[in-house]
């Protein structure tokens, strides 16, 4: 038994693959080259160099025990590294070299699997209920259509080359545990007059700039799903950004037309593709045995190629469709008597196999992370560990955490699905005392069901150290305050956030490098944490969310001066360009020490030369203390965002022409580069320079260290003009000048 249909074309698509790996191997392609195809693939490359991950679809999770053992028995001949369950309820193998990939490949193959669609953009794995057919709540059960989708799916050429990846998810009833509220595309079970069918949902997604689904169909019937999933792909496969894979997802392109035109060129879709009379999709629909299930919970999603094996070998003379993964990372036996289930229990417990999912601990759910994803910031996977301990003492019994989940995500990617956890965290970094620190930001109050999925709340960020004792203090203040069958969601919103923002800001300290050292270094890890070396990235994704991250606060920070009054307003509005100015830094490697520094460094660095300098007075105006108006820090913004937009895959910015760099502002501020100009020639041209420029007007000149720094802001004052600046920036000299007569 298979749960979904693997097309003829995968066949061609491994003969290329090796071709592929066989010219990368060989050099005759680059890395750029095969990464293009081997992503779409499912396989990507993991942070140590050469070293391939490949992503299994499981459709719904669903597996059956006999390809769990030959999944085992396939790995296990290429890596001893264990196996992993993601959040989207695939299956991941880890750590092999290039030339094994092909020959993985081939065997999941013969077994009826594949990591086709596992990366890139395509048509990811079509998630579900993992409590799909025992569900109490449930419509019915939506397996049969997560199969026939899938197989439909991945045998249509245009799902591996869309603008960027789209996710699809079922749900069978209101709690909707499919997540289908958040994904692409999302189906929730519905009857109607005694029919079959689905609300459907649009353009939801986490990761960067989140989006609840929007509802596109009240219902819809069940002959109805491929039809909606083909216009849907159809106006994202036309209408999707393909220039900006930052703002590509479905719910970018929702954004851009708006709620009227995006539902008008689903509307017109839809109708185009109803005329095309494709073939519903074929529901084959087997009824559950039993309405009952096990939960083993796996430690951050591993499973060792001994214990997947041992598993299987148990579960082979129970069935076929009795095993499935789930979205936070556990494996779930279901579809089995009572009796039938209590003895396997047993057997598993015997064998070291823990079952249940009672205690908070076993509860929470990590992201690959930085240990392994080229993507990540912080190491997710080792703050569980590090806070699962502390949370042991934390059981279930009066039930008062039995609905709490904890997600954390590497970065703001949100693969640990942190924006719907009760309380979540994603990773990030902060340049403290010179150096970068390792930080999460913290969520509360996320909450998934049909039309009532709201992300949660951010409430601040805290170093990476403080996070176990912030999350065992909120589960206290949960343990103490919370009412006997209250939910977490509503608990938060009686209690107030502020009482979680109050927690949170004993935890926001961090100390200087002298004081505790180990701030400066993630959990587990005895390096240093260091952004910069966050740069390698697959596609850098880190660093774009570092970027965005950065930019968000410039805008939070303007949106914040429009309505303070006037002492706030000059703070906000310095705090916007800050943020602005930090932005960019770190495409060049610089890491400030501090807000000023990086306005400096963005100075030298980009006005001028990247950007006009007419925003070097913004700049210069927040390195004197000088006054800066609301448009001016916006101006700023646009700029750095339009320059963010032009950047290069290499991280590269165009340059501004000569004329332009020359250009005097409106101020009348004009650059000169004096390094490597004598005095008193440099004292010379300088004073030329201001013969030719009106009273007040500003220049900005450069000067070596030593005597050229010493004589010429010393001569210039000498002629009557003022001194606005003067400082040393690696081993040369700023200095502003404000012709003064
Ligand atoms: S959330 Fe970030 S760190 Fe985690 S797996 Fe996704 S991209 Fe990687």
């Amino acid at each position: 038994m298979t749960f979904y249909d693997l097309p003829e074309s995968l066949n061609t698509d491994i003969e290329n693959y090796e071709k592929l790996v066989n010219n990368y191997l060989s050099g005759a392609i680059d890395k750029n080259r095969f990464k293009a195809f081997r992503v779409p693939m499912g396989i990507y490359e993991q942070r140590k160099n050469d070293t391939y991950m490949m992503r299994i679809r499981l459709p719904g999770g669903n597996i059956t025990p006999r390809q769990l053992a030959n999944i085992a028995e396939i790995a296990g001949k290429y890596t001893a590294a264990p196996l992993h369950i993601t959040t989207r309820q695939d299956m991941q193998i880890h750590s092999v070299s290039a030339a094994d990939t092909v020959s993985i490949y081939r065997e999941l193959q013969k077994i009826g699997l594949s990591t086709r669609g596992g990366g890139g953009n395509t048509v990811r794995n079509i998630t579900g209920s993992p409590d799909a057919g025992y569900d109490p709540d449930e419509v019915f059960d939506i397996t049969p259509y997560i199969q026939a989708l899938t197989s439909r799916l991945i045998a249509e050429p245009d799902s591996w080359t869309l603008p960027r990846k789209f996710k699809i998810a079922f749900s069978g009833s209101h709690r909707d545990t499919g997540l289908a509220s958040v994904n692409d595309l999302g189906f929730i079970a519905k009857m109607k007059d005694g029919r079959r069918g689905f609300s459907v949902y649009a353009a939801g997604g986490m990761g960067i700039k989140p989006q609840i689904g929007i509802k596109l169909l009240d219902f819809a019937g069940e002959d109805q799903v491929y039809n909606i999933t083909r216009a849907v792909k159809n106006i994202f496969d036309k209408y999707g950004n393909r220039k900006d894979r930052h703002h590509a997802r479905l719910r970018f392109l929702y954004q851009d037309s708006g709620d009227a035109l995006f539902r008008e060129k689903f509307s017109t879709e839809y109708i185009e593709v109803k005329n095309k009379n494709y073939a519903p999709l074929l529901i084959n629909e087997i009824p559950l045995q039993s309405k009952n299930f096990l939960e083993i919970p796996l430690l951050l999603g591993d499973i060792s190629m001994t214990e997947a094996a041992e598993l299987a070998s148990i579960l082979i003379p129970c069935g076929e469709r009795i095993l499935r993964t789930g979205q936070n990372q556990n494996i779930i036996i279901y579809n089995l008597p009572p009796e039938k289930l209590g003895q396997l229990e047993q057997t598993l417990q015997r064998k070291g196999f823990k079952t249940g999912c009672k205690k908070i601990s076993d509860r929470i759910t990590a992201c690959a992370g930085a240990s392994t994803c080229r993507l990540g910031l912080c190491l997710s996977r080792n703050l569980l560990l590090s806070a699962r301990s502390s949370l042991e003492q934390f059981t279930d019994t009066s039930g008062y955490l039995d609905d709490i989940s904890i997600k954390i995500s590497g970065c703001p990617n949100a693969c640990g699905q942190h924006l719907i956890g009760s309380i979540g965290f994603f990773g990030a970094a902060k340049r403290h005392d010179g150096k970068s620190v390792p930080m999460y930001h913290v969520m509360i109050g996320g909450n998934i069901a049909e039309d009532n999925s709201r992300f949660g709340t951010k409430i601040g960020s805290i170093p990476a150290k403080n996070v176990p004792a912030l999350l065992s203090e909120i589960l206290q203040k949960t343990a103490d305050a919370k009412k006997p069958g209250e939910n977490f969601s509503s608990f938060v919103s009686r209690l107030g956030l502020s009482v979680f923002c109050d927690l949170l800001k004993k935890y926001e300290t961090i100390p200087d490098y002298k004081q505790d050292k180990s701030f400066y270094f993630d959990w587990l890890d005895n390096r240093e944490f260091s952004i910069s070396e966050k740069l390698e990235g697959e596609c850098a994704a880190g660093l774009f969310d570092l970027i965005d991250y950065y930019i968000d606060e410039s805008k939070k920070f303007i949106r914040e001066s429009l309505s303070a009054d006037t002492d706030k307003r000059n703070q906000l509005i310095k705090n916007a360009v800050a943020s602005a100015a930090n932005s960019l830094l770190i495409t060049k490697g610089l890491e400030p020490k501090n807000d000023q520094e990086a306005v400096l460094l963005f100075r030298d660095h980009f006005t001028g030369k990247h950007l006009d300098r007419s925003h070097g007075k913004t700049l210069d105006n927040y390195l004197i203390g000088g006054e800066i108006s609301p448009a001016e820090s916006e101006n700023l913004l646009a700029a750095i965002e339009a320059l963010y937009k032009s950047m290069d895959n290499s991280l590269r910015f165009p340059e501004i022409t000569d004329s332009a760099a020359e250009k005097i502002n409106t101020s009348g501020k004009i650059f000169r580069d004096f390094r490597g100009v004598a005095c008193p020639m440099n004292f010379v041209k300088t004073k030329l320079v201001l013969e030719t420029m009106k009273k007040g007007d500003l220049l900005e000149i450069q000067l070596d260290d030593g005597a050229p720094a010493e004589n010429v802001p010393v001569s210039v004052k000498n002629e009557g003009h003022k001194i606005i600046d003067q400082r040393k920036t690696g081993g040369w000299w700023k200095i502003v000048i404000e012709k003064n007569i």
